[in-house]
């Protein structure tokens, strides 16, 4: 059987962040939630005949925040896919949750329904910074909530991060890593936060008091040492984990493998073939089609997708491999290329593996839009 990755998106949230532009709807989990999720279960089952020959080794609810569904709509969703997929033994199953919305109850009854890793958005462990985020919870609502996980017998669980705040300092991000590493989550994902269009933090943009480049990168790096001093080790650009706690369904996401997504904006990447669907949650629900992007990537694209996917990765590109998929060798095409960005550290190439440095990584949107063209 081919192996199978799902993703579920729950798109509610309470109350929308100021940095997010992710599809999420804050404000109508009440009025929507019961119809979306009939609407997920009948596109689930639609897949049934498609994914004979399939068995998911991993499901990922992300959102949004799945945990504002009810219990038993992940029930429902959990019948759904049990029907249509077949689900292996041992299949990582991860949830996103919001500090605040989940008790030690809820919790309980995920972990009864399979599901095996919780994925709780903290952000930062200092006040003010949570507030400028529009965050809905406090630090204490965070701990609270990682303390109820434990209790309820999840032994995968990882925390989000972020730095470049406004306002945040290397001290204040010093601080919520200390926080966060004194209570040993097996995962921690730490990202740079972006101002995207469209978003509060987007309109003020030229206001915002940001950390500049250079507070920004001893962040970068700050954060980098002090998880490797604790144990943890960087396998994705913003992903570090315990020993065998890395996140199985992100890691298809890197290594091009086949993933099917469910519900609106949700990307799949399934027998060569690239979807996304819109944020129509209306004709969702109504049952329309709203894939909006549906194309077969053709094979010149594919060596720049690899790449790119690859190179996110800590162990960046084989070059056997390479060769083996694409019938070029990566040096011939690439290595002049990078032959600067090698000449100043950022770039190695070693044991026939091509991989950003961890000073590399933290510019590897312009070296990659250098040596790829786009
Ligand atoms: S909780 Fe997550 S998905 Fe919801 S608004 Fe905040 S950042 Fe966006």
């Amino acid at each position: 059987m081919s192996k199978l990755g799902i993703y579920i998106h729950v798109p509610f949230c309470l109350q929308k962040c100021r940095y997010c532009d992710f599809c999420s709807f804050a404000g109508r989990e009440n009025e929507m939630i019961s119809e979306y999720v009939s609407a997920l279960c009948r596109d689930i089952r639609a897949w049934k005949e498609r994914c004979r020959g399939y068995s998911a080794d991993t499901v990922y609810f992300g959102g949004g925040t799945p945990t504002l569904l009810p219990i038993r709509d992940f029930d429902r969703i959990f019948e759904a896919l049990t029907e249509s997929v077949s689900l292996e033994n041992g299949c990582e199953i991860s949830c996103e949750c919001n500090p605040a919305t989940a008790d030690r109850e809820y919790l309980g009854a995920l972990r009864q329904l399979g599901v095996n890793r919780i994925s709780i958005g903290l952000q930062s462990a200092n006040e003010n910074e949570l507030r400028t985020l529009g965050r809905i919870h406090s630090y204490a609502d965070f701990v609270d909530t990682y303390r109820s996980a434990r209790a309820a017998g999840f032994d995968n669980i990882s925390a989000d991060l972020m730095y470049g705040i406004p306002e945040q300092t290397l001290d204040s991000f010093g601080h919520t890593l200390e926080c966060l590493t004194s209570l040993e989550p097996e995962h921690i994902s730490a990202y740079g936060l972006k101002i995207e269009e469209g978003t509060p933090f987007g309109k003020m943009r030229e206001s915002l008091p940001l950390p500049d480049e250079d507070t920004e990168y001893g962040m970068y790096m700050l954060c980098g040492d002090y998880l490797a001093a604790r144990g943890y080790s960087k396998y994705e650009i913003s992903n570090f984990a315990m020993a065998g706690y890395e996140s199985r369904h992100n890691i298809k996401y890197w290594r091009g493998e086949d993933y099917l997504g469910f519900g609106v904006s949700a990307h799949s990447y399934f027998g060569g073939e690239r979807f996304a669907n819109s944020r129509d949650i209306e004709g969702y629900i109504r049952g329309l089609d709203i894939s909006d992007e549906r194309r077969l990537i053709p094979p010149s694209e594919r060596i720049t997708e690899f790449v790119m996917l690859r190179m996110r990765m800590c162990e960046g590109v084989s070059h056997s491999e390479f060769y083996e998929r694409f019938g070029e060798d990566f040096e011939g095409l690439y290595g002049e290329r990078l032959s600067r960005y090698k000449d100043m550290g950022y770039v190695l190439t070693e044991n026939n593996r091509t991989r950003f440095s961890d000073k590399g990584f933290f510019i590897s949107n312009y070296i990659l839009s250098d040596i790829l063209d786009f």
